[in-house]
């Protein structure tokens, strides 16, 4: 059975610099509210994962950088060098990687399903009770 048609979802950085789109329905949508994610993303990431043969990057390959942390951390964080747009970890080398949804531009149809290491939370930042799964976790990458 060929797979219901999907419409390209379209991402960019602030900047416009770097644009994408993904061709096929994310595979989750999820919350991360881990320190790490928190000073990079601006306040909680908000990260698709997504299959590799539905990641094109269509423009502006030559401003990605990618910060690669000091160990105990692994998570590489790609991101727009002149706008310091996050982008999530989109790698040739794995089949499924995080991008950020907050680069996108298009509704990707998918709805939150979890809202992960929420003990890390600071005082400031109170979640709406939106009904969608927590987990506390301890975990920061
Ligand atoms: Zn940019
Ligand atoms: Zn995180």
């Amino acid at each position: 059975m060929d797979p219901a048609p999907f419409t390209p979802v379209r991402g960019s950085c602030l900047c416009g610099a770097v644009r994408f789109e993904l061709t096929g329905k994310p595979m989750s949508l999820s919350y991360c509210h881990c320190s790490r994610c928190r000073k990079q993303a601006g306040l909680s990431a908000a990260v698709l994962m997504v299959r590799r043969g539905d990641f094109r990057l269509l423009s502006g390959a030559e401003h990605i950088r990618r910060y690669t942390p000091a160990a105990p951390f692994k998570h590489v964080r790609a991101f727009c060098g002149t706008c310091g747009s996050p982008l999530g970890e989109p790698s040739e080398d794995h089949e499924v990687f995080p991008i950020a949804a907050s680069a996108l531009d298009d509704d990707p149809g998918v709805r939150p399903v979890l809202h992960q290491n929420t003990a890390a939370l600071p005082a400031w930042h109170m979640l709406p009770d939106d009904g969608v799964k927590r987990m506390e976790g301890t975990y920061g990458g």
